[in-house]
């Protein structure tokens, strides 16, 4: 199969067309394949990366519903009756405090589905079909001089057929290569690799922020109402009604069993991030090579500084960025040059689905 060719399972498509073209008075013959080109999916020609995985898709829908529990807990059932005021029309509203924490809770709650949602859609690293190996330094010299006889050997991938760096894994929910593949996550729906790696992290930190913040105001608002018992301001702080007593209850179920599992996710993460090794390659039994270049593997590299803390590593809106001219070995493939980019320019660290 050439590496043009298209490698998804299903309907036949249709055969190659051959034509004759003619190029500096020599004719060649140059096959063209028909793709079918989806608006979601994971094929190297989709117009939209999206994993449309039955149960992958429930499992992210069963994350956002979970956001949206936590916000309507919080904002609608824990706050109002504690930090609420009562106005002169003898209405309660939010006060000040009330409003700080309802503004507060609601922003890490939409940067966690931000993030999750950036995690979900974005390629995590997929080895596109025309990829090849990187010449070695020796040969781009030779080759400059026009020596090299014969281009770097290419190591297919067994089921995609398509080039395989050395970092990269196979994913049999994703069908294709990824570079640095931690894990095929099903929260996430996607696979977490060196593509979307930030925003998996961030997902992971906002919802352990979240669950934090919640069990804080949980047990906050029960030692006001154990501290306020006989006093007038009982009636604000304790759960009076059953309703409210069972959406708290689910809220700190819901925060202690996702604040635990987030925590644990952290730091296991951390040691991904800090030893430049994801888990398939621990297994696989290879070693550390430069602590700190982890860091700036998943967060970007930016003024040739990758491992100095900013701003934009907490921002789910900001892509991880390589300079150009050092993209292709972060990827350890590079791709035929149809226009060469400027030394300065910053690109995405994901490959670009072909156009
Ligand atoms: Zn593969
Ligand atoms: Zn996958």
């Amino acid at each position: 199969m050439s590496s043009t060719e298209p490698f998804r399972r299903g309907k036949p498509l249709p055969k190659p067309e051959t034509r004759m073209v003619e190029d500096g008075g020599d004719e060649r013959m140059v096959k063209r394949a028909t793709v079918r080109r989806q608006y979601c999916g994971t094929g190297p020609f989709d117009r939209h990366w999206l994993n449309l995985d039955c149960c992958g898709l429930f499992c992210a829908l069963c994350t956002y519903a979970l956001h949206a529990y936590g916000v309507y807990a919080v904002c609608w059932i824990l706050l109002p009756p504690w930090m609420g005021v009562t106005g002169e029309d003898g209405i309660r509203h939010l006060s000040w405090w009330g409003r700080l924490h309802e503004v507060g809770f609601n922003a890490i709650a939409l940067f966690a589905v931000i993030s999750h949602f950036m995690a979900m859609t974005t390629d995590p690293g997929a080895v596109p079909p025309d990829a090849k190996p990187l010449p070695e330094e020796s040969s781009q010299q030779e080759e400059a001089i026009g020596l090299l006889a014969d281009p770097p050997t290419k190591k297919l991938c067994r089921r995609c057929r398509s080039f395989k760096p050395p970092r990269a894994h196979h994913c049999s929910v994703c069908r294709r290569c990824i570079i640095k593949m931690d894990h095929h996550c099903p929260w996430v729906n996607n696979c977490v690799g060196i593509g979307n790696h930030k925003y998996f992290l961030l997902f992971v930190f906002y919802t352990m922020l979240s669950c934090l913040y919640s069990l804080v105001l949980i047990i906050t608002r029960f030692a006001t109402c154990h501290a306020g018992r006989g006093k007038a301001v009982r009636h604000y702080t304790c759960l009076d009604h059953p309703t409210q007593l069972v959406n708290i209850l689910g809220l700190l179920i819901e925060a202690v069993l996702f604040g635990m599992f987030t925590s644990c996710m952290i730091f296991d993460q951390w040691d991904v991030i800090f030893s430049k090794l994801t888990h398939i390659d621990r297994m696989k039994g290879h070693t550390v090579s430069g602590a700190l270049a982890g860091v700036a593997e998943v967060f970007g590299v930016h003024d040739g500084d990758g491992t100095r803390c900013r701003m934009d590593w907490l921002s789910p809106f900001a892509k991880a960025c390589f300079p150009a001219q050092v993209r292709d070995e972060v990827l350890g493939f590079c791709r035929p040059v149809r226009t060469p980019p400027p030394s300065t320019e910053m690109t995405p660290v994901v490959a670009e689905q072909i156009i």
